[in-house]
């Protein structure tokens, strides 16, 4: 689906990636694990035209190929941005909206789809993950779990090519991770192709074709899941999983 080479992208003096290249096969869903400040969200924003990186191409096989380091064009980022649909860690829903209106606004505002449509897909979607009696609510009538659910809804709304997660669970209580790890899986067994920047090892032991560890910006290791959780190579990767385990 699509290939990054060479992402580069500091911050005043602070070079946070250092040369990162990675690809994502149709259908795949890659894992990023690595230490705190290591650059795993920055490569999610790059991706997604969130965060311009000073070097580097971002290529999807049907377009757009976006070479970074000269000036980018307008179309071209808003092509890079439609690929894909982003879900963070604090779910960033707007407060003074509700449920339904939070789930449009991508499509209604930045995608010109009717508003009646939209609405019959924000319905379907937010029937299917439980979640229709809440579609009047506003987000601080919901549970963490439920927040972070209708952020997923709200990126399925976008019916983008790419799902992109950062920490997902991580904002979240420990009783609520289970019901958001299992919507992701459903969309891992749907085939959605997704790129996820998760801390939960035993996740992503089930979900992840490739698990590509983080380290000073740069990618250090990677490989399959056994690969790279059970049987690491590199001594920070070693180090890395013993901390967390
Ligand atoms: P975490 O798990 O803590 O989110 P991460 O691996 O996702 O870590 P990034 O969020 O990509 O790491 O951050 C990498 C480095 O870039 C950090 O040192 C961070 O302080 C810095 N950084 C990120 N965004 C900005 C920004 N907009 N301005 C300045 N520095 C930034």
């Amino acid at each position: 689906l699509l290939a990054a080479t060479g992402l580069q992208k500091s911050f005043g003096t602070n070079r946070v990636l250092d040369g990162v290249d990675l690809e994502v096969r149709r259908g795949d869903v890659l894992v990023l694990i690595g230490p705190s400040g290591s650059g795993k969200t920055t490569v999610l924003r790059c991706l997604n035209g969130l965060e311009t990186p000073d070097a580097g191409v971002v290529a999807f096989d049907q377009g757009p190929v976006v070479e970074f380091g000269g000036k980018v064009s307008k179309a071209d980022r808003t092509a890079l941005r439609d690929k894909s649909a982003m879900v963070f860690q604090h779910h960033n829903l707007f407060p003074h909206l509700t449920v339904l209106q939070n789930v449009i606004e991508g499509p209604t505002q930045a995608h010109g789809v009717a508003k009646a449509e939209a609405i019959a897909r924000a319905d379907t979607l937010l029937t299917r993950f439980g979640l229709a009696e809440k579609r009047d609510a506003y987000p601080s009538e919901l549970s963490g779990g439920q927040q972070q659910r209708v952020g997923i809804v709200r990126a399925l709304a976008l019916q983008p090519q790419l799902l992109l997660f950062d920490e997902p669970t991580s904002a979240l209580d420990p009783e609520l991770v289970g019901e958001v790890l299992t919507v992701l899986r459903e969309l891992a067994a749907e085939g959605w192709t997704m790129v996820i920047v998760t801390h939960e090892l035993g996740f992503a032991r089930e979900v992840a074709d490739e698990v590509l560890f983080f380290d000073g910006g740069v990618i250090v290791e990677r490989g399959t899941p056994s690969e790279i959780l059970r049987q690491p190579k590199m001594e920070r990767t070693k180090r890395f999983l013993d901390r967390l385990l």
